[in-house]
């Protein structure tokens, strides 16, 4: 996508929403982390179902260690992988209170370091908490990006890299919500809903669906998200 067409996307984008923000809820930055720690093969939705009591009851990583893992476990068993996430958050807010002074630090290197925490949880911690220009390619990013041409990438990192390069000012704090939301919504996975998206004619898709309730060609045949946009995120969020 040309210079000028990417800024005419992110400039259609955020006509439409100025403020973008995520779904997921929550009351400071230490339950941001947490909210996003949970969000890793889940839905907002679901998430923030689970949250609302479990924040109500923990806002510092005093308080989720005084918790423990049992007490954690039983207000997110809603939600996959809990048993695994609930492992991470507990080992988390134990580095927080031993490491940071019960803060949540607004470094990426040190915010990776923690159990659970991997390179697009910390963006989404920096970008949300901390006003970063930081771009955390999830599942709605990676085939938007791709779909598109606005970046192009075989794995959620080439994507990242692309949009680092060609995300202009004033869209770069908010490309990711953007881009987010409009995977989730409009350029949905299965059935693109070409026919009202604001960009249509800047999208280098070739099977757009340009008619409600039309079939989508050749959306089967796209390339699947690179495997670490699926993995779990034991490992790293
Ligand atoms: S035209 Fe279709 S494929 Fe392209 S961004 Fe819009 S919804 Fe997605």
């Amino acid at each position: 996508m040309k210079r000028d067409d990417v800024f005419e996307f992110f400039r259609r984008l955020a006509e439409a929403n100025p403020s973008p923000e995520t779904e997921l809820e929550f009351g400071n930055v230490y339950q941001l982390l947490v909210a996003v720690v949970l969000s890793a093969q889940s839905t907002d939705v679901g998430v923030n179902k689970a949250t609302r009591a479990l924040f109500r009851e923990v806002k510092t990583p005093a308080q989720m260690v005084a918790l423990g893992e049992e007490g954690l476990k039983a207000h997110i068993k809603t939600i996959g992988l809990f048993n695994t996430k609930a492992k991470n958050v507990i080992a988390l807010s134990e580095t927080l209170v031993r490491e940071h002074g019960g803060e949540v630090p607004a470094d990426r290197d040190a915010l990776t370091a923690l159990p659970g925490v991997g390179r697009k949880t910390a963006n989404v911690v920096l970008n949300c908490a901390f006003g970063a220009e930081t771009f955390a390619v999830d599942t709605h990013i990676f085939r938007v990006g791709n779909r598109t041409g606005l970046a192009k990438g075989k794995t959620p990192a080439a994507v990242e890299q692309q949009l680092e390069k060609k995300v202009p000012q004033p869209f770069r704090v908010g490309a990711h919500h953007w881009l987010i939301l409009h995977g989730r919504y409009v350029c949905k996975a299965r059935t693109p809903e070409c026919w009202r998206c604001p960009v249509v004619d800047l999208c280098a898709f070739k099977a757009k669906v340009l008619e409600k309730g039309a079939k989508p060609a050749g959306v089967s045949r796209e390339r699947a998200p690179a495997k670490s946009v699926r993995k779990a995120p034991a490992a790293r969020g």
